[in-house]
Formats: structure tokens, C-alpha cells, sequence
């Protein structure tokens, strides 16, 4: 559509997160760096010095689950070597004038994705990735009902060098922390608040949203069309129970959130079929980003419902999800500085692509 294709330059205020403001600046003069070619990714089947490739087992720190439970492990936990939190709080925390500090209390856990080394996602086979979301749900329920203390365990994925990864074989990290991460914080309460007001899940209502929307929005004065927003527009996948989005307000230009369809604020309530339905989602939509970025190498990380705290209940306000954010530029002191991400790439132009990828001789799907 020849309007999509004019130059944005707008700031756009996340609907959920207010203070999340992004600027998206697709005139290649606002440009602020060069694109860069991050360094390649390790592809390798299995490599005999690594402590998480097959027959290495007793090089990994303890282990702490594995899948399938007997014959050779397709997925297994253990310990982090070096984890960021202590296992145990001992000093009570710390406040002093302006100074406040809590126990670096928690757990730190790495899951082995997959025994070979090198394999991506999209490369997995839907049922394996299904075990690992399997293991996801189930370590962060041991983990809360282990201790009440824990208040959110995030699940995360760091992919690539470029994405921080420091182990090249392919693995996520649980940390479980006594504190509620900011930005689960933020969306919580924002939820809430706007359910307060509209009875309404905020999350659902941008679901809906994405899936009927149609409107032409007109300039008063000249009558020129400003903006068309066509049916499906932020839509990547879709499958019987999960949808990929690509956020109206999106901080990294190819980032894409997978929800569930039908209303739910607990990834721990999930089903398993729900679970193969989201491996099906996941795995097309990490196909589709590979397929345009070329090799995409991302971070992705779950968003679900915290433990305790005074936010009363948000059951019906809060909606999980899973958040991609794929590494093509590394953030600026602008937008260390400012928090408002600049975004070189229109969402809808970026969505467009994604859409275009022609998976259909993927034989996995
Ligand atoms: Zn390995
Ligand atoms: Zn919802
Ligand atoms: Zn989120």
C-alpha cells in the first residue's frame, strides 16, 4: 500500500505499559548507527569440549531434571555454574537513607534445550519443543511451591552471541527471584487499572483488536488518508489457541509476543495441548524471523502472573505472554538515556515481511 510506505517519525506510548514509550523513525536519517553484522552463530552438531553436548554429562553442574525420565536425555536442568543469586538469604537487606537493598536471594538454573549443540527453535521438532515448555511449567512450579518466599520465576532464553548467549550450546535460565521484576510490576499494575475501568482484559481487548480492526484515519484539514489499518495487519501466526502479534509499539524491530487466545494469567494453568498448540506458534514464528533477519539470534522471555504481593486479584486483569526480541542493533546512550527506543523499521512493514515468508514446505509445521 503506497501510504504504509511513508517515512513515521512518531513516538508511540505503550497501551500497557505507558512509561514505555517507543519512537519509531523510519527516515534513514534518523538512523543512529549503521546496521551491524553480528557474529555468526554456532551451528555445530555436537562438540566434544562442551559441557552440555551428550556424553559430557559429568561436566555440567548437579542435575536437577531431565526428560525423558530413563534412555538417552532430550532436555535436562541443572545448576548454574555461576549463578547472579545466592541460595540462600542471610543478611535481611539493607536500608539506608536512599540506600535500599534486598537479599540477592533466588535460584538460578539453566535448561539444555535439546542435546544437539547448535540447533535453533524453528529446527526443533514441534514435540520436542513441547517437552521444553513442558520443563518450563514444571520447574517454575516446583520451584514456587519449594519456597513461598519466591515471589516470580523468569524464564528466559538467550540466543546467539549477538543476544548475550555465553554458552554456545542451544539452552534458557530460570531465575527465581523474592522480588517482582519491574516490568512484570508495570504491567501488572497497568492491567489492572485499566480493567478497573473498562472490565476489560487489556491484553484480550489488543487480541481483538488485531484480529477485526479495519479503519482509514484522515487528515481533517487536507483530507489526505494519515493511516490505514488493514484486518490482520499485526497478526505473524496464528494457530487454535495461541496468536503472534507484532506490537503496535515495539521496541526492537523485529520483536513478536505469542498470547494465549482464550483469557489466562497463569502460565502454570496451561494444558498440555495448549502447550503443543504454542510449540506449533512459536516454532513458525521463529522460522519467519530467522527466514527475514537471516539467522536470527533474540531473546525471548515469559511473562506470567507473580506470586503474592498487594495486587489484589489479577486473575481477570493480567493476560501471560511471551515476549521475542530479536538483536539487529544494539541500544544507543539516546535510548540508555531517554528509555525511548528507537525503531528504524515501521512494526507494519516489519509484520508485512514476517507475514510474506513462505513456510509452506515446511514439512514440521
Ligand atoms: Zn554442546
Ligand atoms: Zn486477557
Ligand atoms: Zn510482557
Amino acid at each position: 500500500m503506497q501510504d504504509q510506505q511513508q517515512a513515521i517519525r512518531e513516538i508511540r506510548i505503550n497501551p500497557v505499559v505507558p512509561s514505555e514509550s517507543v519512537l519509531v523513525a523510519t527516515a534513514r536519517s534518523m538512523r543512529p548507527r549503521e546496521a551491524e553484522v553480528p557474529a555468526p552463530r554456532d551451528t555445530r552438531r555436537h562438540v566434544d569440549e562442551c559441557p552440555f553436548c551428550t556424553g559430557n554429562e559429568d561436566k555440567t553442574p548437579p542435575e536437577i531434571a531431565r526428560w525423558p525420565d530413563d534412555g538417552p536425555w532430550q532436555v535436562r536442568i541443572v545448576e548454574n555454574l555461576y549463578p547472579v543469586l545466592g541460595s540462600d538469604g542471610t543478611t535481611g537487606g539493607l536500608v539506608f537513607g536512599l540506600q535500599q537493598a534486598i537479599d540477592g536471594y533466588g535460584r538460578h538454573e539453566v535448561i539444555i534445550d535439546h542435546h544437539r549443540h547448535g540447533i535453533a527453535v524453528h529446527e526443533m521438532e514441534p514435540g520436542h519443543l513441547a517437552a521444553v515448555l513442558r520443563m518450563y511449567r514444571r520447574r517454575m512450579r516446583e520451584l514456587y511451591e519449594m519456597d513461598p518466599r519466591l515471589r516470580y520465576a523468569l524464564v528466559f532464553k538467550n540466543f546467539g552471541p549477538a543476544a548475550g548467549a555465553s554458552m554456545a550450546h542451544t539452552h534458557s535460565q530460570i531465575i527465581a527471584l523474592p522480588v517482582v521484576p519491574q516490568n512484570v510490576h508495570d504491567e501488572v499494575t497497568h492491567s489492572k487499572d485499566y480493567y478497573d475501568r473498562h472490565h476489560r482484559c487489556i491484553f484480550c481487548t489488543l487480541i481483538d483488536e488485531a484480529l477485526t480492526f479495519e479503519a482509514t484515519i484522515y487528515d481533517r484539514e487536507s483530507g489526505r488518508i494519515v493511516r490505514r489499518i488493514g484486518v490482520g495487519q499485526y497478526v505473524i501466526e496464528r494457530g487454535e489457541r495461541f496468536i503472534a502479534v507484532k506490537p503496535f509499539a515495539s521496541r526492537y524491530e523485529w520483536e513478536v509476543h505469542i498470547l494465549p487466545l482464550a483469557h489466562a494469567s497463569d502460565f502454570l494453568d496451561t494444558e498440555d495441548a495448549d502447550l503443543d498448540d504454542l510449540a506449533r506458534v512459536l516454532r513458525r514464528t521463529m522460522a519467519r524471523l530467522d527466514a527475514v533477519i537471516g539467522g536470527a539470534q533474540y531473546n525471548f522471555f515469559l511473562h506470567s502472573a507473580p506470586r503474592g504481593g498487594d495486587y489484589g486479584d489479577i486473575r481477570a486483569s493480567y493476560h501471560w505472554h511471551l515476549e521475542i526480541c530479536p538483536r539487529t542493533s544494539i541500544p544507543t546512550g539516546f535510548e540508555l538515556g531517554s528509555g525511548l527506543f528507537v525503531n528504524t523499521i515501521s512494526p507494519e512493514q516489519a509484520a508485512e515481511r514476517l507475514r510474506q515468508v513462505d513456510l509452506d514446505n515446511d514439512d514440521r509445521g
